[in-house]
């Protein structure tokens, strides 16, 4: 039978489960407490839980999920990227991104992706599953371990490899732990869920009590329809007007801006005319959304291309002109393929080898 693993559980399963055990009620703030907050790596250096009980933990739960195949750092901006081997052989990839006051992780939710989009690397072979959430939280736990408590992780991008609304339980049981307080504490404010668009799971999560709050990114990349259907094909069930329809309906918070993320492919999406449809397309809605343009990372297997600085900054340009807030992207870790999205199983030749 497979072994439990205690990252899988939300706090209110966690007592629960101590509680079948017939354990004490704290010994769920107990390991929660070594578990996220002092993020130890064995279950002995849970030194006020009993013998007995840490030899149950050592034989019945699986503590580790993750095994760290290869990380590579970028030499222009300090990212590093990580190689994990999952217990069933998969491989999947996480991003430490520190920035001047702050550090970000981009952790993965799925080995692959569904979702098609033609210009990503993630989906080339598919999708081959969901990520369970100990594997999600232990992307999270393994790289604050491996970059040291004085490089503190206070944010979370859901912008590696897979769709996170299309694993869905998993993904939301991971926010739980994220911003538990017994848990890893992190603010509501600091995690962000990026979704290719698709409209039934982004009402599903703003209309479930279970899912705590968190910022929304979505993957726009055109603001024409029928570019949109020949770059992302989901589009075509998922129609911009719709989408940006149920955007504009989404009950509004301030300091929860809405990310709007537009791959700029050259010649594809990146003309005057392209940013003036998106600028059509927030129309009074200014303040609900600030624009990322990511400019295309390219990939061996890909004819995209990306486009020169100056197109890419005409396209802001004409955003701010309208009074949009619009960011430009420069991908992290450029050196080292590690731009979001452009992630994939698989093993570079230039990776630190740990195993
Ligand atoms: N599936 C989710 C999250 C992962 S992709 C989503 O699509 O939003 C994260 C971001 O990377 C998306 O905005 C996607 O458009 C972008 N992306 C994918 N491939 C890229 C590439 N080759 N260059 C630049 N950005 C890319
Ligand atoms: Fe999947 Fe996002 Fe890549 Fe599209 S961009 S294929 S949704 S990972």
């Amino acid at each position: 039978m497979e072994k439990v693993n205690l990252k899988d559980l939300n706090f209110k399963e966690l007592e629960n489960w101590v509680k079948d055990k017939n354990w004490h009620k704290f010994r769920a703030k107990q390991i929660s407490k070594w578990l996220y907050n002092k993020k130890v790596s064995s279950y002995d250096e849970m030194t006020d839980l009993s013998k007995d009980i840490r030899n149950y933990l050592k034989e019945n739960t699986e503590f580790e999920s993750l095994k760290l195949v290869s990380y590579e750092k970028s030499q222009i901006d300090g990212s590093i990227k990580f190689l994990w081997r999952l217990k069933d052989g998969n491989t999947i990839e996480s991003v430490f991104i520190p920035e001047r006051d702050h550090n970000t992780i981009c952790v993965s939710t799925q080995v692959g992706c569904a979702v098609g989009c033609t210009f990503c690397y993630t989906t080339k072979d598919g999708l081959i599953r969901n990520l369970t959430t100990a594997e999600i939280i232990d992307q999270y736990l393994q790289v604050q371990r491996f970059v040291g408590n004085e490089n503190r992780i206070s944010n979370v991008v859901f912008m590696g490899m897979g769709e996170p609304l299309a694993n869905y339980d998993n993904v939301r049981k991971a926010v739980q732990i994220m911003t538990d307080k017994n848990m890893l504490d992190l603010s509501n404010r600091k995690i962000t869920i990026s979704s290719s668009g698709i409209i039934a799971q982004i009402l599903k999560m703003y209309n479930d009590p279970e899912f705590p709050q968190v910022r929304l990114a979505v993957s726009l990349n055109a603001s024409d329809q029928k570019v949109r259907e020949s770059i992302m094909p989901i589009s075509k069930t998922n129609t911009i007007e719709d989408l940006m329809k149920t955007l504009n309906s989404l009950p509004f918070k301030t300091g929860y801006r809405i990310m709007l993320e537009y791959v700029l492919i050259k010649d594809v999406n990146d003309t005057e005319e392209d940013a003036k449809k998106l600028v059509k397309l927030i129309g009074k809605n200014k303040k609900r959304y600030k624009v990322n343009l990511i400019p295309f990372n390219p990939f061996e297997e890909s004819d995209y291309k990306r486009p020169d600085e100056k197109r890419v900054e005409k396209f802001q340009k004409i955003l701010w002109e309208h009074n949009i807030s619009a960011f430009i992207r420069w991908s992290k870790g450029r050196d080292i393929s590690a731009a979001c999205g452009q992630l994939r199983k698989k093993e570079l030749n230039n990776f630190i080898k740990i195993t």
